[in-house]
């Protein structure tokens, strides 16, 4: 695609990347087939293409976005999809975050979308007032009809629809733990805002996975949320001040007593701490170390995917994997949890559309809630349709958006995992565990 900037422009670093990203563009319109928001809204101003050309747009008149602009652009998933089937490489990731982080300096948004958006970067990337606020959310769920009839309060019901019924568990322990043998070596777990708020199953599954794998677990004190949250928002200061925190923690960690890899369980918080390298590499000061960091970040079934486990005992279940976005096309690397899974004994099946985002996509179902949930009962129709006993994935957000429809239970890849290696079964399985006395 042809652009127009100046060589003023050009000398900022972000401006220049974005530029190239866009030159690279060939307006195929490749992408249009697997982007969700295409598929569900048919307007080319939703596809990749054309928020391409908008955000060209924006950024070579230096324009103030206008409503409509903020609009597609805030529709966008960062599902990244269309990184996936672009065959020019375009690199759409780096665009769009340069494109919220552009919004969010020089629009102004509505009043209840400042207070919202405040509300969940407040809240979010920090789990003792996510508990807090997830225990105040249970209480105000008896409003939610009342609320839901108010078009301006339905990011409010979406947010209250997170909180699960029962009580918050406590958080599973952050004491470090040793291989009991065949030692490989020594890894940081990522602590970690959301998931071990929701589901601290994860972690302990996770712990114990590791350690029978011959990975010593630590975790790294110091460490924040990884800024993925306030990322996709476009809150850049907010996202390298939590990037900057980690480099530095890990950093020390891996200086004083070596680090094999960070280990991640929610592909969303991955696919941003290898990033990191790139959101600090203007910053001399940074640049090395965000660099070191990213090249350390593993999925957790990157990990495990070398490493040979106990033999499983898949015990006659049938799993339907999801694939989170952020793993298959943010990573590239969705096809080693499905191995991990068949190894251990249990029976995979891939649903239709496994390409197409579930409206997860970190805060996006609790901006955009009605496109997330057209979303949301699409994925779960194509789920249920494989008749598997269970559900698998590998990151929180999917596992909340489809555990809050579907009819069969939501796991994480881990916990089938531990269980098929020895662990308990996951509490969600706990009742099917009893009754079968596998
Ligand atoms: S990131 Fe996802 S929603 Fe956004 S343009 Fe690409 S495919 Fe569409
Ligand atoms: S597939 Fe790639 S090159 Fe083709 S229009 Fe989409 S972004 Fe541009």
């Amino acid at each position: 695609m042809q652009t127009h900037f100046s060589s003023g422009q050009l000398a900022d670093a972000a401006t220049a990347t974005s530029e190239a990203v866009i030159r690279k563009c060939v307006h195929c319109g490749f992408c249009l087939a697997t982007c969700p928001t295409y598929l569900l809204l048919g307007d080319e101003l939703d596809s990749p293409r054309g928020r391409i050309y908008l955000i060209k747009d924006m950024l070579e008149n230096d324009r103030v976005p206008t409503p409509k602009v903020v609009e597609h652009i805030d529709r966008c998933l960062s599902c990244l999809a269309c990184m996936t089937t672009c065959p020019s490489g375009v690199n759409y990731m780096h665009l769009i975050d340069h494109a919220r982080g552009y919004i969010e300096r020089r629009c102004t948004r509505p009043l209840s979308q400042r207070l919202l958006r405040g509300l969940l970067a407040f809240v979010l990337p920090h789990p003792h007032r996510f508990r807090w606020a997830l225990a105040l959310a249970r209480l105000a769920r008896p409003a939610t009809p009342l609320l839901n009839k108010l078009a301006l309060l339905k990011p409010v019901v979406a947010l209250l629809s997170l909180a699960p019924s029962r009580a918050v568990a406590a958080p599973a322990s952050l004491a470090p733990s040793t291989a009991p043998a065949h030692r490989r070596g020594r890894v940081a777990v990522l602590q970690g805002c959301v998931e071990p708020v929701l589901r601290p199953e994860i972690r302990a599954a996770t712990v114990r996975l590791l350690n029978r794998s011959g990975y010593d677990v630590t975790f790294a004190s110091g460490e924040v949320c990884c800024g993925a949250l306030v990322h996709h928002m476009g809150r850049e200061q907010g996202t390298l001040a939590a990037v900057r925190r980690n480099v530095d923690v890990w950093t020390r960690e891996l200086e004083r007593h070596g680090l094999d890899a960070i280990v991640i369980t929610a592909s969303g918080c991955g696919t941003h701490i290898k990033n990191y390298g790139f959101l600090l590499r203007e910053d001399s000061a940074y640049a090395r170390r965000a660099a070191r960091v990213s090249a350390l970040a593993k999925d957790v079934s990157e990990l495990l995917a070398d490493t040979p486990l106990p033999a499983g005992q898949g015990r006659g279940l049938t799993v339907a994997y999801h694939a989170a976005c952020s793993l298959q096309h943010g990573q590239q690397a969705a096809g080693g949890a499905q191995r991990l899974l068949e190894a251990a004994g249990y029976q995979v099946r891939t649903p239709a559309e496994a390409h197409i985002c579930c409206g997860s996509a970190g805060t996006y179902n609790l901006l955009q809630p009605r496109i997330a949930a057209r979303l949301a009962e699409r994925k779960v129709a194509n789920l249920e349709r494989t008749r598997a006993d269970v559900i698998a994935t590998g990151n929180i957000g999917c596992a909340v958006q489809i555990g809050q429809r579907a009819s069969v239970p939501v796991v994480h890849v881990v916990e089938l995992l531990d269980w098929a290696t020895g662990g308990p079964a996951p509490p969600t399985l706990a009742h099917r565990a009893s009754q079968t006395g596998r």
